[in-house]
């Protein structure tokens, strides 16, 4: 399957990162560092349309919500890879 999207990343202990530091998740969802901390795995991408946008001022107050440790792998996101 063609990969639609393109998304780098370098956070290579994610369960989504793939080689050449290509993110494999479908879908992904990056909030505001606040947001991202103070919410339970279960909200990710698929509730992204129902959910209020949430500023930031720098990249540094920015985080990818959909990252899961490689290591502690759950699937509680509803985020599928790519293949
Ligand atoms: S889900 Fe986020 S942290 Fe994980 S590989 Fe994709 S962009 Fe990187």
């Amino acid at each position: 399957m063609e990969q639609k999207q393109h998304i780098h990343c370098l956070v290579d202990t994610c369960h989504y990162w793939g080689e050449g530091n290509r993110c494999q998740a479908r879908e992904i969802m990056v909030t505001s560092d606040s947001f991202g901390a103070s919410q339970p795995d279960e909200v990710d991408a698929r509730q992204a349309k129902t959910l209020d946008p949430t500023p930031a001022d720098s990249c540094m107050e920015t985080c990818c919500k959909t990252f899961v440790s490689k290591k502690g792998y759950t699937k509680v996101d509803g985020v599928r890879r790519m293949s």
